[in-house]
């Protein structure tokens, strides 16, 4: 007996072949688990002792069968430690992959079948399904024609696929399926299994047709199939006292003769007799080989999302319709390109997303698609960085440099004022930005770094390297707090330095802010801290040689252009706020240079992070006790500013209120938000940095950058409403001087789906890790924060699952920009990319 799986010398290659063997019996087990999580409503189940989700990741993780692929198993059980944060979609899909994988497996370890599966002929669709005059319509349809154009879609189908957000032919082709019922999957009886859709071609070997006993309105076809493997049931039900008639009876009987070939489509379920079909499709062949009629029978058939009153059946006929008009759309990509990156053309792609013959197929035009999405949207950020670096700005070489002193020049003078040395990563970042500022052309630079891996030193470091070569720099931040701060930090050392630093915010009193603008434009201010009102009109630099854009901020066409406006052309360089995963960082920053800070400086204990139930608060409290009396401090931080009557949220102001009056009446505590006066907020923070108040009550703002070393503690309420990467990234406030440092995330504990996506914090440390997995939870958006925009417009493409088509196609742009900078030979591809910017444009202006 072959067996196609390699067998270990130590075992009978007979156990994985043996119906009984324990490695069938896991299997069976799992399917079956599966199959009933999915009949109950994909709601993890609770078992005797454990749930459905814990059940799947024990047994994927030591499965009792020997796998081709144990890697996979583990990544499955890895997706099921999250089933219980997934949306019911999710959970579908998830299940629905996991049988298939195990299905491919258990075949795998088969011995190979001396009957393979039987062959389906299927009718071209071109000539088969579509009836001539919808081609030649077809031919005629332009893709911005209408949707109430083509014959059959009436004002109100068309009212409702504009629900859909389709309203042209183009849309349509575009609509991508959701999911597809797999009917592709020709198998043998004996290899049919429950749960999974399939097809099989077998003989009519009885068929009685009967009104049902118990209900006289109800008639029931039953049919006894074969194969050379086995026999199996299959049964149509026909609801209708008109069915119930002997004459009709006798109809339905004589379709299925004994000894017809039949060809049956559906999905397998268990029965008191095995395995059988309930109301499949089924079609009486002209012969074994002769081909199917049916459009479905065989293939994978496209599911569609959507909306009320408009049936699937309906949409799929008006997909199918128009189809035929891609035939003729031009391939953006040149064929040479198309064989090296081995992608079918794209007009087969899309008609084959909507029409697959095979997984196949579906794969392979999937994959085109995605790389289409991903290439249009590299191609878009790689022009907007030749438009960002097409300017020339001032080299900027440090002038106060001695070549043969170079511990002279006014960046190293600040590296010496430090307690301590950079790291490895700072260095080397540095010496990239330092090599940008060099050149002539603008830099378009960003720095990423976890939390605490130290990007303000290095970011002060570039701003010297301008002040020392003439020129002015700026330094912005999101907030007026963060901007604050960030000049108090200046002010320890650039007066050492001798140079000149100020801090224009919106509560710059009027006066002084005439002097500083006055400075700014005769040159004597070399250094401006601020928000984004640094590139309001009355501010003018002299000499403006460096922006740097801290956390957050994104540096958008329309600040850029402001610059412009005014005659500049600086360099910039922008600080990342959190890190993010590499797909998501090559999507929103493809235009600018990745600079990593990979790296935490030495001496951090790492921070200890800690779940609580709500119930158990009070255990957090005692730690902050313990920990103020050690001479530390605390944040205490909150999702809302004050109670609202909509959410049962507990609130900053409230929580400041009991604290100071209940909980820690001998300690000072103090309260900061969003909505306070800036005066106010800039006192809080500095009794919190002076120690004045030893519990800081908070909402995210101490999100951003705020930076006391003393504070050990932090205790997250309601942790379960934040994100995993702002978690993270408010949990950096801590652990930030020597002393060993706790987090406490404190979650409602009903809530069992946020007690384990919180866990993840627990177990890591590395914001990049903490992103990936917020990435594949939450998704883009939510990794971002809601307030960032400027997502790329993907419907087929996964950030979380296709990053090697992303590296691709990034490459492919580079490479045909690098040639063709303004896609002159490229005119398809431009099109499609111009098409593709006039609707993000408009999508934002309907937002
Ligand atoms: P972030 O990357 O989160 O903005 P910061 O720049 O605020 O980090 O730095 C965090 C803390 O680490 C600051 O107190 C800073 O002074 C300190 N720090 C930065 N670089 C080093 C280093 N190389 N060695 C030790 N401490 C450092
Ligand atoms: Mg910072």
């Amino acid at each position: 007996m072959v067996s196609r799986q390699p067998t270990a010398p130590n075992s009978s290659g007979l156990t994985s072949t043996d119906q009984r063997s324990p490695s069938e019996g896991w299997y069976r087990t799992l399917q079956q688990a599966l199959q009933l999580e999915a009949d109950r409503g994909y709601c993890d189940l609770l078992g005797r002792r454990e749930r459905f989700s814990e059940f799947l990741i024990r047994s994927l993780q030591r499965p009792e069968a020997r796998l081709p692929d144990p890697g996979g198993a583990q990544h499955l059980a890895e997706r099921f430690e999250q089933y219980q944060l997934l949306s019911l979609p999710q959970r579908q899909s998830l299940i629905a992959q996991c049988r298939q994988q195990l299905h491919r497996w258990r075949q795998q370890q088969r011995p190979l079948d001396p009957i393979g599966p039987p062959r389906l002929r299927l009718q071209n669709a071109d000539a088969g399904s579509r009836p001539s005059s919808a081609s030649s319509h077809a031919t005629r349809w332009r893709s911005e024609t209408p949707l109430a154009e083509l014959p059959g879609i009436g004002p109100k189908t068309a009212a409702r696929l504009a629900q859909l957000g389709l309203f042209v032919v183009h849309d349509l082709v575009h609509y991508y399926p959701r999911d597809y019922l797999d009917y592709a999957n020709l198998v043998r009886i004996s290899g049919l299994e429950t749960g999974h859709t399939a097809t099989i071609v077998a003989t009519v070997r009885r068929c009685h047709a009967f009104a049902s006993p118990r209900n006289p309105q109800l008639a029931i076809l039953e049919l006894q199939l074969a194969d050379p493997t086995g026999r199996i049931r299959v049964s149509r039900f026909f609801a209708g006292r008109r069915f119930t008639s002997p004459g009709w009876l006798r109809v339905q009987q004589r379709q299925f003769p004994t000894g017809a070939s039949v060809a049956v489509s559906g999905l397998v379920k268990d029965s008191p007799f095995g395995p059988a079909f309930q109301d499949p499709l089924i079609e009486v062949l002209d012969g074994p080989q002769a081909p199917v009629r049916s459009s479905q029978i065989g293939r994978l058939l496209p599911v569609y999302g959507l909306t009320d009153g408009l049936s699937s059946k309906r949409l799929s006929e008006a997909i199918k319709a128009v189809l035929p008009v891609a035939e003729s759309w031009p391939d953006p990509l040149p064929e040479p390109l198309r064989k090296q990156e081995r992608l079918m053309d794209r007009s087969t792609a899309l008609i084959q997303i909507h029409s697959p013959d095979n997984q196949k197929q579906l794969q392979d035009s999937r994959q085109r698609l995605v790389f289409d999405e991903f290439l249009l949207m590299q191609l878009g950020l790689l022009q907007r960085r030749q438009r960002l670096t097409r300017g020339s700005a001032a080299a900027l070489l440090d002038q106060q440099t001695d070549p043969s002193h170079p511990d002279h020049c006014l960046v190293n003078q600040f590296l010496d004022l430090l307690p301590f040395s950079l790291t490895a990563a700072q260095q080397r970042v540095l010496a990239e930005i330092r090599a940008d500022l060099g050149r002539e052309q603008p830099m378009a630079r960003l720095v990423q770094g976890d939390v605490g891996s130290g990007k303000t030193v290095v970011a002060i470091a570039a701003l010297l390297t301008a002040i020392g070569a003439g020129y002015q720099s700026a330094l912005m931040a999101p907030t007026e707090v963060l901007a604050a701060q960030h000049y108090s930090k200046l002010c320890e050392w650039l007066p050492q330095l001798h140079v000149r630093c100020d801090l224009l915010t919106g509560s710059t009193p009027a006066r002084r802010r005439r002097q500083l603008l006055d400075d700014l434009m005769n040159g004597q201010l070399q250094l401006l801290v601020g928000t984004h009102a640094l590139l309001e009109d009355p501010v003018k630099f002299a000499r403006l040689g460096l922006v740097v854009v801290d956390e957050q901020h994104r540096f958008g066409v329309r600040q850029r252009n402001r610059l412009l406006d005014k005659g500049l052309q600086p360099h910039l360089l922008t600080m990342t706020a959190t890190p993010i995963p590499r797909t998501l960082a090559l999507s929103l920053h493809g235009d600018l240079d990745v600079s990593q800070i990979d790296e935490i400086p030495p001496g951090r204990t790492p921070i200890r992070t800690h779940l609580l139930a709500a119930s158990e608060r009070q255990e957090g409290y005692q730690l902050i006790r313990e920990q103020v009396s050690r001479g530390q401090r605390a944040y205490v931080v909150l999702p809302l500013v004050e109670d609202s009557e909509d959410s049962d949220l507990r609130s900053a102001v409230a929580v400041h209120g009991q604290l100071r009056d209940e909980v820690f009446p001998d300690l000072h505590v103090g309260l900061l938000h969003g909505r306070m006066p800036s005066a106010d907020k800039q006192a809080a923070i500095g009794a919190f940095a002076r120690g004045d108040t030893q519990v800081l009550v908070s909402t995210t703002v101490v999100e951003v950058g705020v930076d006391v070393p003393e504070a050990s503690v932090m205790l997250i309420d309601h942790a379960e409403r934040f994100g995993l990467a702002q978690l993270h990234q408010l949990r950096g406030r801590v652990g930030r001087g020597a002393a060993a440092s706790h987090c406490v995330l404190v979650h409602e504990g009903r809530n069992a789906m946020a007690r384990h996506r919180l866990d993840v914090l627990v177990r890591s440390c590395d914001g990049f890790e903490i992103a990936e997995v917020d990435l594949r939870l939450r998704g883009p958006g939510q990794v971002l924060g809601t307030r960032q925009s400027g997502l790329p417009d993907l419907a087929l493409a996964s950030l979380a699952d296709d990053g090697e088509v992303l590296e691709r196609a990034r490459l492919t742009a580079q490479g045909i920009l690098g040639q063709d900078p303004d896609l002159r030979q490229h005119p398809v591809l431009s099109h499609l990319l111009a098409q593709q910017q006039q609707r993000l444009s408009q999508s934002i202006r309907l937002n």
